[in-house]
């Protein structure tokens, strides 16, 4: 990796927790490979100094961010435009300093987990149209999927199972006024419900290390032919991912769409592509010490 001098510029991550994120080796692997003068930081934000933040990123001549939990909806408010996608899903996770030509730096936000979400998913497109699909959870990534899944993949109807009432309106309103009819069940009707999805996606942060024996639905919910599709990333087997394989689901991990939306944001940040084989080698270092841990 090349020395940090005067010239270097920072990436951050801000969200909290994120001492557990991955995004750290990813990109920095990426910006070194790449031969770019970059750092990626991360840096524990809560909702309360998430406005001085952003503020001090930008005179900071920071380059970009990664914004994670759970900011991904409030940062909406201190930037100075969104891309479509990321007013369509109300949830950003990358955000582009750009200078305008006057000594003023624009904060973009914009939503990469969306094209992430596509394209990991992108094998599976046959088998999903016309078909019902479950989502578990309602934040910032449940919509990032199911704007991908109403937009790419014309299933049959989409439901979510999520746990505040609260969460399931705001979600619903969201997509309502974008003409995507979502159904919603309370969290603890999701293993039933499952049981009739062809696509059961888990955006919740249930089985993540270090609560690896958790799943969201019950062992028995998944059967033959279904598809489950848990983001998390930590483990990359998750209980759910296991349990789901062992009956005969095809069972897909978080991994790669943390990479494809990585790849996304340091396109925006760079203007040039992520040096994919840099980025898994890092990813998969970051990961095994981990699953020893
Ligand atoms: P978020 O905005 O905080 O949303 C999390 C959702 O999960 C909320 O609806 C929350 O419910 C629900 N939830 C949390 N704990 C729960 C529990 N015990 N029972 C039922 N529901 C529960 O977070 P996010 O940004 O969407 O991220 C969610 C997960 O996706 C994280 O694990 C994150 O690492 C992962 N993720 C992965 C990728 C990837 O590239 N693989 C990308 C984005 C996110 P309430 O609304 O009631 O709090």
């Amino acid at each position: 990796m090349n020395t940090i001098d005067a010239s270097t510029r920072l990436v951050a991550l801000i969200g909290s927790p994120v001492s557990h994120s991955l995004s750290p080796a990813i990109h920095n692997a990426a910006f070194s490979a790449a031969g770019l003068n970059l750092r990626y930081l991360s840096f524990d934000v809560t909702p309360v100094s998430l406005e001085s933040a952003v503020a001090g990123l930008r005179s900071l001549g920071a380059v970009g961010a990664n914004v994670t939990i759970p900011l991904k909806r409030d940062v909406a408010r201190f930037v100075d435009s969104l891309s479509p996608v990321a007013r369509a899903t109300g949830a950003v996770n990358t955000l582009i300093f750009r200078a305008d030509g006057t000594s003023r730096i624009r904060v973009e936000g914009d939503n990469t987990d969306v094209a992430g979400f596509v394209r990991s998913l992108d094998p599976h497109r046959e088998g999903l149209m016309g078909k019902p699909v479950l989502v578990l959870g309602a934040g910032g990534a449940a919509r990032a999927v199911i704007y991908a899944l109403a937009r790419q993949h014309a299933p049959d109807s989409i439901t979510i199972a999520a746990r505040s009432r609260q969460s399931i309106l705001s979600l619903m309103r969201q997509f309502e006024k974008r003409g995507i009819v979502i159904d919603a069940v309370p969290f603890d009707q999701a293993s039933a419900v499952a049981a009739h999805a062809a696509l059961v996606v888990n955006t919740t942060p249930i089985g993540m290390y270090p609560d690896v024996d958790a799943s969201p639905v019950a062992d028995g919910a998944i059967a033959n032919g279904q598809i489950v599709y848990d983001l998390v990333y930590n483990p990359t087997e998750t209980r759910l991912l296991r349990e789901s394989r062992a009956r005969g689901a095809t069972a897909i991990g978080g991994t790669d769409m943390l990479l494809a939306q990585a790849a996304e944001s340091f396109r925006l940040w760079t203007g040039v592509e992520m040096p994919a084989l840099a980025a898994r080698d890092a990813l998969e270092g970051a990961i095994q010490p981990r699953l020893k841990a």
